[in-house]
């Protein structure tokens, strides 16, 4: 238990599903009270609720497309009008397009920056202009990847925005220290939710992706909001600017792992 956390309200985009969801469901573990953005998943995002108003929480699904202002105003708006404030926000939301990259259509490419990328930057801002004029401390945590570390071919608008996602955050952190606004980055590396559903399902695929991993698993979701719920937590409290890798080591060269090179 963060017991700091006890009554604490959080946003949490992307959350009808996968992480975000799990990021939740642990937060509400904590007694605090959640926003559940969700996109299209209604129905994920209902259940989530549902699953912590049976366990004696409090949370709201709240519809909204993170890559629009008046989105991540929306979400804000939520946790005030239903939870009477707003203490930590969670940018989750995110999704990829595979295409080598010069057949990307142009559309493409700004959809996934649009989200991944141009979405952070929203919901740090509604978050910011929220805390601002109240000078209340306030926590942002940011869901990046591996990826805005490792390369990624067929796969370079979500590399690009997760590789900005790692220094907005960082800017961020520095911008706002004075102020006692904490933002940190999250890596997961593979984790089990519905964006690699198609690809996990491939018994092969599945195995390559292992083998890419020098503690030989893939993650499950709950390892990533154990990482985000000690972000969001006074535990953390001197850690800003940083970025926490929840990979099983995949970061670190597994090509190299048998002394190979
Ligand atoms: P997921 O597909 O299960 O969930 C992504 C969520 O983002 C969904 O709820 C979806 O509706 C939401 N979303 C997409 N576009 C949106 C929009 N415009 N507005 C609001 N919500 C939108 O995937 P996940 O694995 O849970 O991914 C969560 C985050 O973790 C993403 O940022 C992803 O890039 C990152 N991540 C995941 C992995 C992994 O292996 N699963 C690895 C590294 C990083």
């Amino acid at each position: 238990m963060y017991t700091d956390l006890t009554g604490k309200v959080a946003v949490i985009t992307g959350g009808s599903k996968g992480i975000g969801q799990s990021i939740a469901l642990r937060f509400a573990q904590e007694q605090m009270k959640v926003v559940i953005n969700y996109h299209s998943d209604k129905a994920g995002a209902d259940k989530a609720v549902d699953a912590i108003k049976e366990n004696g929480g409090d949370a709201v699904a709240i519809q909204a497309d993170v890559s629009k202002e008046e989105g991540v105003n929306a979400l804000l708006k939520a946790a005030e009008d239903n939870f009477g404030g707003m203490d930590i926000w969670v940018n989750n939301a995110g999704m990829e397009i595979k295409s080598p990259t010069h057949e990307v259509s142009l559309e493409d490419w700004k959809k996934v920056l649009d989200i991944n990328l141009t979405g952070v930057f929203l919901g740090a801002k509604a978050a910011l202009n929220y805390w601002l004029p109240k000078k209340q401390e306030g926590s942002i945590i940011n869901m990046s990847s591996v990826h805005q570390q490792i390369p990624w071919p067929t796969f370079a608008s979500y590399a690009t925005a997760k590789g900005g996602v790692k220094l907005f955050t960082e800017t961020l952190a520095m911008e706002y220290a004075p102020q006692n606004i904490r933002v940190n980055n999250i890596a997961p590396g593979a984790i089990n939710t519905p964006i690699n559903a198609e690809k996990f399902a491939d018994p092969k695929q599945y195995q390559e992706t292992q083998d890419m991993i020098p503690m030989a698993k893939i993650g499950d979701p709950e390892d990533v909001a154990n990482a985000a719920v000690w972000l969001a937590s006074n535990q953390s409290k001197y850690v800003t600017g940083e970025t926490l890798y929840v990979d099983g080591g995949m970061k670190l060269y597994p090509a190299f792992k048998d002394g190979k090179g």
